[in-house]
């Protein structure tokens, strides 16, 4: 993960790169059972090129909490490293380019649980292992079981941690699906949580 992070550190793959302060690897436990995926980095995410350290990520803490889990005992990472201007969504062209990043991030983490959060990371990751997509409303707190290189996996499709800032209601809705995702953390064969 290190000679990844440098690498990514360096690189020009697509034209976030003009504009981003530090690229936003990610961060956590390289042995985790879960990995959670988000969009993109935002402005503080930029300037400290670490994962969720803005609002959002505040509220990812919170939920995270709420089901007995810290940061450390998780990985934390986007699909894409780069913050897009203006926080616009990332283009599929930047997802794409991006994509050789998180791929090298699964086959070191191997995480037996991957959360994709919104709906950038759910449309890369469902297409990624050959699942449909399917609108967020519908498949959120939902699993879908895939083969990874290293294993069964399960997706665990999520609304982004930022929705709730926006759309009170949210806030229940994402508790119920993080208790949801800590029961089958805990179901799991050895339990990792
Ligand atoms: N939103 C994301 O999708 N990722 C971050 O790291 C921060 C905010």
């Amino acid at each position: 993960m290190r000679r990844l992070s440098e690498e990514i550190q360096k690189c020009r793959l697509c034209g976030l790169c003009s504009g981003r302060k530090n690229p936003v690897v990610g961060e956590g436990n390289l042995d985790a059972a879960l990995m959670l995926v988000g969009e993109a980095p935002g402005r503080t995410e930029d300037e400290m090129g670490r994962p969720f350290v803005g609002a959002a990520g505040q509220h990812l803490d919170r939920l995270l909490q709420h089901i007995g889990l810290d940061r450390e005992d998780v990985y934390i990472g986007n699909v894409v490293k780069c913050r897009p201007p203006n926080n616009r969504r990332p283009r599929p062209e930047e997802i794409e380019a991006c994509s050789p990043h998180l791929e090298r991030q699964l086959e070191i983490i191997e995480p037996g649980v991957i959360a994709p959060m919104g709906n950038s990371s759910i449309g890369y990751l469902m297409a990624r292992f050959g699942l449909k997509h399917a609108p967020i409303g519908r498949i959120h707190g939902r699993q879908f079981r895939a083969d990874a290189p290293w294993g069964v996996v399960v997706l665990f499709s999520l609304y982004h941690p930022a929705a709730a800032i926006y759309t009170r209601d949210l806030e229940r809705v994402m508790m119920e699906d993080f208790e949801d995702l800590g029961g089958l953390l805990r179901r799991m064969d050895p339990p990792s949580i």
